[in-house]
């Protein structure tokens, strides 16, 4: 199927997520090719990935950078700044963009893909947390396709598989729990960095393995759910899960549950976020059911882990509370990996700027990108 084959950007390919999918391209090289790739700072990563994969075009972020790369091969397209990540989500040989972008970053280049009419396999979860409602109703504007790549939202799209929405009782999300999951919570502010990074399970990023640690994640999750299945708050459920083997469940509204299982490794839900509907072989480990032993669950602790009920807050207020949810975390998730904040006074910023910042209800795109704007600055004034 030459002919068909589809032309992938990836932004963030230096990233966990970005080089997982480029694993999963190279193993499919009849149905993909890459034509851009982009990275912040990372350009050692950025050139072994070009002799490898010979893109069209790369963006590196950081200027310097870019001059650096550029000293240093020649045959390739080097743009830099967050206009180049732009400019490669509306050219005409990129069929799919996978964004796995890190935070609000990733909102504007997603939005520039869509109007573009690409198809998006998104691992960018802020974007949809800041905007859900607005990307949402321009993917059915433009006709795209939007696929998660986050492991939960893949597992729900799997099981939802041939089912109709209005079917749906419950989604149930699954979480690991994170590293202190059994950390009472008078020790939270004492965790260090190092610990918080320490994921069990998933080896990830800094700032998705700080959300982890919270349970932020999981409330970014919630809402990422709510956009994307097009399912109210209420309907959502999170049950800890320490073995992630199970990735998430849908219950229906005979009773049945369907979950999707699989062993911790990201290179699934890309690969199905590329090739959805279809399902194609995948290399890999596979579960031992014997060697799993057990399987537990238990509900989440909200005292202890206070950034999970603030997302369903920040969904119940609606308008731009999300946004300013989000803006809050990725302030103060900086400050705690830059040793400047502790560890518990992440959900203690997050809360303060949800109930100061006034509220849009019906936000246009200006609205949530001064929400964002007016939040960091007031979230930097409160450490
Ligand atoms: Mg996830």
């Amino acid at each position: 199927m030459t002919s068909g084959k589809k032309n992938i950007a990836i932004l963030g390919s230096t990233g966990s997520i970005g080089q997982n999918s480029l694993q999963v391209i190279a193993n499919l090289p009849d149905r993909f090719r890459v034509t851009y790739l982009t990275t912040n700072t990372n350009i050692d990563i950025l050139e072994q990935q070009i002799e490898k994969f010979h893109p069209q075009g790369v963006v590196v972020l950081n200027k310097q950078y870019a001059d650096a790369l550029r000293s240093r091969i020649g045959d390739v397209k080097i743009l830099s700044g967050s206009d180049g990540l732009l400019e490669i989500a509306r050219r005409d040989d990129v069929d799919i963009v996978i964004n796995s972008l890190v935070g609000f970053a990733g909102l504007l280049p997603t939005i520039e893909a869509i109007q573009h009419r690409k198809d998006i396999a998104l691992a960018n979860k802020e974007t949809l947390v800041a905007g859900g409602e607005l990307i949402t109703a321009m993917v059915k504007e433009y006709g795209v396709k939007l696929v998660p790549i986050d492991s939960e939202h893949s597992a729900i799209q799997q099981c939802l598989a041939g089912e109709d929405r209005s079917a749906i009782a419950k989604i149930i999300l699954t979480a690991s729990g994170g590293p202190f999951l059994h950390t009472p919570l008078e020790k939270f502010r004492g965790i260090t960095v190092q610990e918080a990074l320490n994921h069990p399970n998933w080896k990830m990023g800094n700032k998705i393995t700080i959300d982890s640690a919270t349970l932020m994640n999981k409330g970014l999750e919630v809402i990422e759910a709510r956009w994307l299945f097009d399912v109210p708050a209420e309907q959502i459920d999170v049950v800890i899960h320490p073995q992630s083997i199970i990735h998430s469940m849908v219950e229906f509204v005979d009773g049945s549950i369907k979950a999707q299982l699989g062993l911790p490794d990201m290179k699934i839900p890309i690969q199905y976020a590329l090739t959805y509907p279809e399902r194609v072989p995948l290399p890999g480990g596979r579960i031992n059911f014997p060697q799993l032993h057990s399987m537990t669950f238990f509900y989440p602790d909200k005292e202890k882990f206070r950034c999970l009920p603030l997302a369903y807050e920040a969904l119940a207020i609606g308008g731009t509370a999300s946004a300013i949810m989000n803006a809050a975390n990725e302030v103060a998730v900086q400050a705690f990996l830059e040793r400047k904040l502790a560890f518990d006074k992440i959900a203690e910023l997050i809360e303060q700027a949800l109930h100061r910042m006034p509220n849009h209800r019906m936000p246009e795109l200006g609205h949530i990108i001064e929400a964002d704007a007016e939040t960091r600055k007031l979230v930097r004034t409160l450490f």
